[in-house]
C-alpha cells in the first residue's frame, strides 16, 4: 500500500476499512455479541461511526475494546503505524514520528502498544489492506463526490 492510500488519509475510509477487517459479517456487539438489531447512529451531534445495540440498548464504536479505545489519536494515524511497523524493519521511533506526523512521546507509546501484541488478527497489515480494497470497490461514487465537492469552487 501506498502511503497516500486512503485508509491513512481519510479518517471515514480508515473507520470503515476497520469496520470491514473486524466484522466482515456486519457489525457485533462487543457488549453482548449480538449480531443482530445493530443500528448505526448518524448524525451531526453524534460520534463518528457509533453504533446502537438493540439487544442490550448500549452504544458502541469499531474501537470498543482494541489498542485503540480511549486514544485521541486519529484511527489514521494507528492504521498507517501498522502498515509502517509491519513493512519496515528496523523503523525507528523517529522515523514513525516523522511519518506520522505526531510526537516523539506519541510515536513512541504507539510503537510500544502496537509491538506488544494487539491481540487481534485483523489488526493485521494485510487484513486491513484487502478491507480498504473492498470498502473502495463498494462505495466508488461516494467517493467520488466527496472528493469534487473538496474542489475549491472556480469563478
Ligand atoms: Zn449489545
Amino acid at each position: 500500500m501506498r502511503l497516500e492510500d486512503p485508509l491513512f488519509t481519510s479518517e471515514i475510509r480508515a473507520r470503515a476499512a476497520l469496520e470491514k477487517a473486524r466484522w466482515p459479517d456486519g457489525p457485533v456487539c462487543p457488549h453482548c455479541n449480538a449480531a443482530e438489531r445493530i443500528a448505526r447512529i448518524d448524525g451531526q451531534s453524534h460520534r463518528d461511526g457509533l453504533l446502537y445495540c438493540n439487544q442490550c440498548k448500549r452504544q458502541f464504536t469499531v474501537t470498543v475494546g482494541t489498542v485503540f479505545q480511549g486514544s485521541k489519536i486519529a484511527l489514521t494515524k494507528w492504521l498507517l503505524a501498522i502498515h509502517l511497523l509491519a513493512t519496515r524493519a528496523q523503523l525507528s521511533v523517529s522515523e514513525l514520528q516523522r511519518l506520522l506526523g505526531v510526537t516523539y512521546k506519541t510515536a513512541w507509546l504507539m510503537a510500544r502498544r502496537l509491538r506488544k501484541g494487539t491481540g487481534e488478527a485483523y489488526l493485521d497489515d494485510a487484513v486491513l489492506a484487502e478491507a480498504s480494497r473492498a470498502v473502495a470497490a463498494a462505495a466508488p461514487r461516494e467517493d467520488r463526490g466527496k472528493r469534487q465537492a473538496e474542489q475549491p469552487a472556480v469563478h
